[in-house]
């Protein structure tokens, strides 16, 4: 009767050890990595991306380009798209 006894006591113990790492197994899928939403994160690029509608520009008062605001340089109440038209604007101004 004993070996019956210690059969079905490892049989107990091998059922219970498979419940248990079944259970462990599936604890550590659940929670620790939970699947990442990656598939909302794409954002929407509308209306961003294409044509520059959205930006302000500011007019060169040297050669009339238009620059995006914040990239103009500024003095005097004056405004220039870049060093080269300030420059040349400066040298027009002190001849006049
Ligand atoms: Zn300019």
């Amino acid at each position: 009767m004993n070996g019956i006894r210690l059969i079905l006591l490892a049989v107990a113990v091998a059922i219970a050890w498979r419940l248990f790492k079944n259970w462990r197994a599936r604890r550590a899928v659940d929670s620790p990595d939970r699947p990442k939403q990656t598939r909302d994160q794409r954002r929407d690029r509308q209306g961003t991306g294409s044509g520059q509608k959205g930006i302000d520009t500011i007019r060169c008062d040297h050669c009339g380009t238009h620059v995006p605001v914040g990239r103009e340089l500024r003095a005097h109440g004056r405004t220039w798209c870049s060093r080269e038209c300030r420059d040349a604007d400066r040298e027009k101004s002190d001849r006049d």
